[in-house]
C-alpha cells in the first residue's frame, strides 16, 4: 500500500542554528503522537549532519535537496549521493523545478542522479510539473508525462522505490495553488502513465502535491484519491504551519 507523506523542502533558507532549532521543534511536536502520514524534512546539505543529530528517524525522515549526477571526483562544489547517504539522510529531492529552471537540469542528468541516489540507498522524491505557459497552452499533461517517462528505463524494483511530487511551477512560492481537482486530474494521469509501464506498482507509488500548500488548503488537496500528501516549501519553514499540514491527514 502506498504511504501518505508530508515532506518539507527548506530550499536555501535557515542558518545552521535556525535549521537545527526548526528540526528540533518539528521532532518535538511529532514525538509520541500518531499521525496518518510519514514526515520528512529535506534540508540544505550543510545542515544534514546536525539536523540528523536532533531528530529521531522513527519520527522524522531526513533528506537532501539535490545530489550530483556524478559518483565522485573533480566536480568542485558538488555533493554526491554517497556523501548525502553518509550523513544519515535517507531521502533526496531530485528534479525540483528550480533545479530544472535555474541550473538547467535535464531528463538525462536526472536519470543519472536517480540511479545514483537509489544505488546509495536514498529514496528519491522526484519532482515533475509544468510551467504556466504550458498550463495555458494545454500541453501540461504531455509535459509532465515526458518528465516522468524520463525514469521509465529503470527496472521495476528501482522505480517502485520512488516518490513522485507533482509541482506545477506556476503554483510554487506564488500563493497560487492548483485546485484540488486540477491536482487530482494530474495525479491520476501520472498514476496512469506509471500503470501503463509498471502495472500495479502504480497503486503503491506515493504522488505528492507541491505548490503553495498550506494548513488552510491541505485537507481539501489530501482528500483527493490520488493525492498522497505534499511537498511543502514556504510553509515548511515554520513548525506550526508544517504541523498544520501534517494534521490535515488526521
Ligand atoms: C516547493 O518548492 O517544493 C514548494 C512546493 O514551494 P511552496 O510550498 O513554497 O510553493
Amino acid at each position: 500500500m502506498r504511504k501518505n507523506i508530508v515532506a518539507g523542502n527548506w530550499k536555501m533558507n535557515t542558518t545552521l542554528e535556525e535549521g537545527v532549532e526548526l528540526a528540533s521543534s518539528i521532532n518535538d511536536a511529532l514525538k509520541g503522537k500518531k499521525h496518518n502520514c510519514d514526515v520528512v524534512i529535506c534540508v540544505p546539505a550543510t545542515h544534514l549532519v546536525s539536523v540528523n543529530a536532533v531528530i529521531e528517524p522513527e519520527t522524522v525522515g531526513l533528506g537532501a535537496e539535490n545530489c550530483s549526477e556524478h559518483e565522485k571526483g573533480a566536480y568542485t562544489g558538488e555533493i554526491s549521493a554517497s556523501m548525502v547517504a553518509s550523513t544519515g539522510a535517507t531521502y533526496c529531492i531530485l528534479g525540483h523545478s528550480e533545479r530544472r529552471q535555474y541550473f538547467g537540469e535535464n531528463n538525462e542528468q536526472l536519470l543519472k542522479k536517480t540511479k545514483l541516489a537509489l544505488a546509495n540507498g536514498l529514496t528519491p522524491i522526484f519532482c515533475v510539473g509544468e510551467m504556466l505557459e504550458q498550463r495555458e497552452n494545454g500541453t501540461f499533461n504531455d509535459v509532465v508525462r515526458s518528465q516522468i517517462e524520463a525514469l521509465f528505463s529503470l527496472p521495476i524494483e528501482d522505480f517502485s522505490k520512488i516518490i513522485v511530487a507533482y509541482e506545477p511551477v506556476w503554483a510554487i512560492g506564488t500563493g497560487k495553488t492548483a485546485t484540488a481537482d486540477q491536482a487530482q486530474d494530474m495525479h491520476a494521469n501520472i498514476r496512469m502513465a506509471i500503470r501503463e509501464k509498471y502495472g500495479d506498482v502504480a497503486d503503491d507509488t506515493s504522488i505528492l502535491y507541491g505548490g503553495s500548500c498550506k494548513p488552510t488548503n491541505a485537507r481539501e488537496l489530501f482528500a483527493k484519491p490520488d493525492v498522497d500528501g505534499g511537498l511543502i516549501g514556504g510553509a515548511a519553514l515554520n513548525a506550526d504551519s508544517f504541523m498544520g499540514i501534517i494534521e490535515a491527514f488526521d
